[in-house]
Order: structure tokens, then sequence, then C-alpha cells
């Protein structure tokens, strides 16, 4: 499994969003965008799955 992080647009922090995926789910909604509440500005961003940073859980 693996841990998406996108950046607050707002604040440049590096936010979890709460998803977690297979690389293979991810193929599969990498075209679409995620929106999600952000938990450090508390907005909703748009992100492109292209542009999160992934985290291999230990
Ligand atoms: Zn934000």
């Amino acid at each position: 499994m693996q841990r998406l992080y996108f950046e607050c647009p707002k604040t440049g922090a590096r936010v979890d969003v709460g998803i977690e995926s297979e690389l293979n789910t991810l193929l599969l909604i990498r075209a679409k965008p995620v929106r999600a509440l952000c938990p450090r500005c508390g907005e909703v961003h748009e992100w492109q799955v292209s542009d999160a940073h992934l985290n291999r859980a230990a």
C-alpha cells in the first residue's frame, strides 16, 4: 500500500488527505483529479494524482 501526500497550494505544506492506494488503483484514478478537504488550511483543493508524493508504508 502506498499513501498519497499532496502539497497544499496555500501553505506549501505536505498534507495527508487519507488516500491510501495500491499502485493499480492509482493508475486507474490517475486521469481524474482528487478533491479533498485540506487538513492544513481547511479548504477543499483539487489535485492531480500525478502531483502526489508517494510514501511507501514501512
Ligand atoms: Zn490547503
